[in-house]
């Protein structure tokens, strides 16, 4: 049976994994949409073994990819543009608003 700190560090571990995997994936899809209209050099163009490298990546991802971009852009979007507007998920009451209630 595994310990509680032993569960933790393999929860870590899980999501460092999952966090490089993602960091990977975008860099690799901003550097071809980058480098697509690059001035290319010919046969031993740097920039072109560069993008095959990364297109090799996001073709071996496969379906994944997407639907975890897709993923971080809702949580994104929940986080940056509607919690603010909403003013949280409940609203702020009158004690979070230091409002004094005096009868
Ligand atoms: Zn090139």
């Amino acid at each position: 049976m595994k310990s509680i700190r032993g569960l933790k560090i393999y929860r870590e571990i899980a999501l460092f994994m999952a966090a490089a995997f993602l960091c990977v994936g975008m860099l690799a899809v901003f550097y071809v949409a980058m480098e697509t209209g690059h001035e290319c050099h010919g046969e031993e163009c740097s920039v072109c073994a560069c993008m095959e490298i990364c297109e090799s990546f996001i073709r071996q991802v496969g379906t994944a990819f997407p639907v975890l971009m897709a993923g971080v852009v809702y949580a994104l979007a929940v986080l940056v543009v509607i919690l603010p507007l909403t003013d949280g998920v409940y609203g702020r009451t009158p004690v979070d608003q230091k409002i004094r209630l005096n009868d």
